[in-house]
This record gives C-alpha cells, sequence and structure tokens, in this order.
C-alpha cells in the first residue's frame, strides 16, 4: 500500500521546503524527501556557512584598519577550528529547527533518495508514495573538470570540512564560488593563486564590477592567473600540489587545490525516463513560466531548473506554485528578471538588471549611463585604500533605471532596497529627487551626474 498526498516535493532545500510549507499553509496533505541534511545546498554548504566565513575574513580586514583608526592591536590571532566548530553548531542549529518546523507545520518528512516510478508514483527506500501533484527539486552538486589528479582537489563542498586554514591554496575558477572562497581564504591568511582559463573573473557581470574587482583582489595580494588552464595536478613527494597548466606554466607548493568550475544538476538520478519528465543536455529540467514541466502534475523549481541559481528564487517560485496549486491565485508565477544579488568579495559586489553591454545591445542609443568612482569615508583614514565603484544604466527619454551595479563596501546591503525602485520602474530623476542619506556611500546612487 502506498501513501497518498496532495504535494510531495523531492528536495528538502530552498525550493522544497518552501513550496510544502506554502502548500501546507492553504491545509494540503504535503511531504519533503530528503536524503541528506534539511535546509539543502544553501543551509548546510553554501549561503550560510559562506556567509559566517566572509563575516570572519571582513573582521580579519577591520583589524588590519584599526590601527589608522587609533587602535593598538597585538597579534589578534585567528582560531579557525573554534570558528569551524561554531559555524558548525549554528548550521546544525538550523537543521534542527527545520526538523521541528516540518512537524509542526503537519508536513511528513520522508528520509532518503526518490525516485520515479510513474508520474504520481514515487519510490523512496523501499518504499511508494503518491501524489497528485510532484515538485522535483533536488538542487545541484559542485562540477569537477575531466583532469588527470581532479580527485586531489577539493570542491567548495570539501572548503567547509577543511580543519585547518591552508597555507597556500588554488581556486580555479572565475564566478561566484571561486571569487568568494578566494576572498576570505585571503583575509584569514593563506597565500592564494586564482587560475582563470579566460580573461575576467565574474565574465557575464557589468565591465565595471570585474574590472574593480579583479584591481581590488589584485590589491589585496591574491595573485590571479589568466588564461591558465590546468593540465594535470599531481601530489609532489613532501605532500604539496604541483599543477601543470596547459600554457606550460608549473605551479608548486600548494596544500589545497579547490575546483570552482560551476555546478550541475541532481537529477540524473530520479529515473525521470519513467515519469516522462524532459531535460535538457546539461541535464536540466525545462519549465514554463508556471514552473511546469512537460508532464501534468510535474513541476520542477530552484537549480535543477537552471535560472538564477539562488537561494531566494528557488524560494520565490516555491512559494508562488504553492499559491498557484492550492491558494486559489491561478495566475502566480515567479518572473526572472531584475534578479538582486550580491558576490560576498572583499568588497562585496551587489547588482540588479541589465548590464551596459546587454542594455546597448538591446536598446542602442538609446541607453544612458552614469557612473561614479570613489574612496568612501572608512577609507579616508586606512592605509588600505578600497575604492567604491557604481553605475547606473539608464534607457529611454524617461532614463528608466534598467541597472544598478556597486563594488564596494556596505554594497551587499545597499541593493535590495534599489531593487524595489528598479521593480517598479523607477527613472533617473526619481533618485535625483529622492534625499540623501549622508555621510553614506549610497547616497552618490542618487546624487549622481
Ligand atoms: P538545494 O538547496 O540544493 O536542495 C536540494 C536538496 O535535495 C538537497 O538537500 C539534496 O540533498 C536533496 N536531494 C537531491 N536529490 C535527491 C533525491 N533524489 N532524493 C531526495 N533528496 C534529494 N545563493 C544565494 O542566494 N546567496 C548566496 O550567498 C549563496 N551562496 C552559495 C554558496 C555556495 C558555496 C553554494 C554552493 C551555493 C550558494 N548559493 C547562494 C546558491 C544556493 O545555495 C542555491 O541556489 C539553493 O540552495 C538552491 O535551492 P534548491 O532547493 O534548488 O536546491
Ligand atoms: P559560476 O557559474 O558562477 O562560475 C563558474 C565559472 O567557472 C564559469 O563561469 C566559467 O567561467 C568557469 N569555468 C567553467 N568551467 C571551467 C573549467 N573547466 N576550468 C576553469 N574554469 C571553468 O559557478 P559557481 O560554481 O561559482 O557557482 C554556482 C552558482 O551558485 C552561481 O552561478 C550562483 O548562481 C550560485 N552562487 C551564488 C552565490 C551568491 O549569491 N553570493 C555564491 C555562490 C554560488 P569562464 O567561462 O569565464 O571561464
Amino acid at each position: 500500500m502506498s501513501q497518498h498526498y496532495d504535494l510531495i516535493a523531492i528536495g528538502g532545500g530552498s525550493g522544497g521546503l518552501s513550496v510544502a510549507e506554502r502548500a501546507a499553509r492553504y491545509g494540503a496533505r504535503c511531504a519533503v524527501v530528503e536524503r541528506g541534511r534539511l535546509g539543502g545546498t544553501c543551509v548546510n554548504v553554501g549561503c550560510v556557512p559562506k556567509k559566517v566565513m566572509w563575516f570572519a575574513a571582513s573582521i580579519a580586514h577591520t583589524l588590519h584598519d584599526a590601527p589608522h583608526y587609533g587602535f593598538s592591536i597585538g597579534d589578534s590571532g585567528f582560531d579557525w577550528a573554534k570558528l569551524k566548530a561554531a559555524r558548525d553548531a549554528y548550521v546544525h542549529g538550523i537543521n534542527d529547527w527545520y526538523h521541528t518546523y516540518l512537524a509542526d507545520s503537519n508536513i511528513d518528512e520522508i528520509v532518503g533518495s526518490a525516485r520515479f516510478v510513474d508520474a504520481h508514483t514515487l519510490e523512496v527506500a523501499g518504499k511508494r508514495y503518491t501524489a497528485d501533484h510532484i515538485v522535483i527539486a533536488p538542487g545541484g552538486a559542485p562540477s569537477v573538470p575531466d583532469t588527470p589528479g581532479v580527485e586531489l582537489g577539493i570542491t567548495s563542498d570539501g572548503f567547509f570540512e577543511l580543519e585547518d586554514l591552508p597555507r597556500r591554496v588554488a581556486v580555479v575558477g572565475s564566478g561566484y564560488i571561486a571569487v568568494e572562497l578566494a576572498g576570505m581564504l585571503n583575509a584569514l591568511g593563506a597565500d592564494v593563486t586564482m587560475l582563470l582559463r579566460r580573461e575576467h573573473l565574474l565574465r557575464e557581470f557589468d565591465a565595471m564590477l570585474r574590472e574593480n574587482l579583479m584591481e581590488e583582489m589584485l590589491g589585496d595580494g591574491i595573485d590571479i592567473l589568466a588564461r591558465t588552464q590546468v593540465r594535470e595536478v599531481c601530489r609532489a613527494d613532501d605532500g604539496t600540489l604541483t599543477i601543470e597548466c596547459e600554457n606550460g606554466q608549473r605551479l608548486e607548493g600548494f596544500d589545497e587545490l579547490i575546483w570552482a568550475i560551476g555546478r550541475y544538476p541532481l537529477s540524473g538520478d530520479l529515473d525521470l525516463e519513467q515519469a516522462g519528465v524532459e531535460v535538457d543536455a546539461n541535464g536540466y529540467i525545462p519549465t514554463d513560466k508556471f514552473q511546469n514541466t512537460n508532464v501534468p502534475g510535474v513541476y520542477a523549481i530552484g537549480d535543477v531548473t537552471g535560472r538564477a541559481q539562488l537561494t531566494p528564487v528557488a524560494i520565490a517560485a516555491g512559494r508562488r506554485l504553492g499559491d498557484r496549486l492550492f491558494g486559489g491565485m491561478s495566475d502566480r508565477y515567479l518572473p526572472y528578471e531584475n534578479i538582486a544579488t550580491v558576490v560576498f568579495s572583499h568588497p562585496p559586489i551587489g547588482t540588479v538588471g541589465l548590464t551596459e553591454s546587454v542594455a546597448r545591445d538591446q536598446h542602442g542609443d538609446a541607453v544612458k549611463v552614469y557612473q561614479t568612482r570613489f574612496t568612501a569615508m572608512y577609507n579616508a583614514l586606512t592605509e588600505r585604500k578600497q575604492k567604491t565603484a557604481m553605475k547606473l544604466v539608464t534607457v529611454g527619454a524617461q532614463e528608466r533605471v534598467v541597472g544598478c551595479h556597486v563594488i564596494g563596501p556596505g554594497a551587499d546591503e545597499m541593493m535590495q532596497g534599489f531593487a524595489v525602485a528598479i521593480r517598479m520602474g523607477a527613472t533617473k530623476q526619481d533618485l535625483d529627487d529622492t534625499i540623501a542619506i549622508h555621510p553614506t556611500s549610497a547616497e552618490e546612487l542618487v546624487t549622481m551626474r
């Protein structure tokens, strides 16, 4: 006998938990299948432990600046093991909270790996479960290249298991994770080398952001090797790693190598063919704007759909799907435009909307750009002169703001409010008519000429 539900979510991460929670709130009988730890990537090996490490790295930068504000700082020391223990305890607390939350919300937790038997039936640990609606939200996992010696490196998952601060680290990749991990490790005292297969960090971001970030990271002492692809990794006699590159370079003496070259969707072991659910060439599950797959009653949300792989996106897609299926909101869906995002680099990046180059491709001469670059007041006294840079991309005679890009201290907290304004169709004049908050860096966004 199988157990029947109104909705089952495959994956107890950002997306799966959100859709079940919203559906249950409308009285639907729901279950979440999870084979690992509740909370998924974000809570266990993503946003949450990452942000803890980013805070730690930010404290290290502040300690460095403190003498310039009159403080006498001796050897401040740093205990990685203590930080890791506190971070792990925090994450475990969130895992526990989710167990209680699911029970309180009347959502069943099914432990194990789900696979489809047919479009309305799943099998988990030898038991069958049926549902009117099945939501696929298994997320993704770190990719590694097909390179000899690949197993000598770790991924972001392994980074969160490190028991000690590595002395010398190579980070391969140029996206969010490569930039964030390189910045944290460097601030906490490691000697970091980044290997970029092409020219730029964060290739798809606005050029202003990536150029300023490159300058800041180089200024912080990170070695960035562009156009450098790994051919082979070997372990030397002294136990360190040697990297042989395609361009003939040989890099020696690394304690760790971190592969940060993207992620792949965990759609491969769900037996999707039993339900007839289609995947694209990379394993992502295509959906329409309502998160419907090609099979009625089967939906996909979050990273497995390959769009804007961010926690709030998975959460919003899940909640809106719950509203649509059980809340009587038949037209509710998540538009994927104007999604603000932050890269927790040092300094951080906040960005929303179109880059200048995409705006020019779409709107040609109707694009007008405003930009500024300055040293924030905090850095007036410090030896370390971080630059803050901002760009507004506007379109048409009304100068509707279609892009807002900031790199500098505070950019992470700055962007949320501007994302609201841009979503509401703010023009440059609206920003100019807004009274500035002084003295802040954010005020430059409403005073730009
Ligand atoms: P997940 O959160 O990955 O959840 C999927 C769950 O499904 C997992 O728990 C998995 O164990 C489970 N599962 C998989 N297959 C099965 C199966 N067959 N049966 C049962 N269970 C299964 N996003 C941000 O917005 N901000 C950030 O700062 C940020 N930082 C990040 C840092 C790192 C290092 C990483 C890796 C990611 C980061 N992200 C960040 C991205 C964010 O974590 C993801 O976009 C988000 O977790 C996606 O949610 P999801 O529900 O699609 O998948
Ligand atoms: P990204 O897609 O951001 O970046 C990976 C980059 O690695 C690619 O853009 C590519 O850059 C480079 N790359 C790909 N293959 C290779 C290769 N074989 N060798 C060398 N470089 C390669 O992936 P991440 O893993 O950094 O992050 C995955 C996703 O997780 C992000 O896209 C983001 O959605 C989410 N995330 C969000 C965070 C946040 O919100 N702060 C933080 C961390 C992750 P190029 O083509 O230029 O070489």
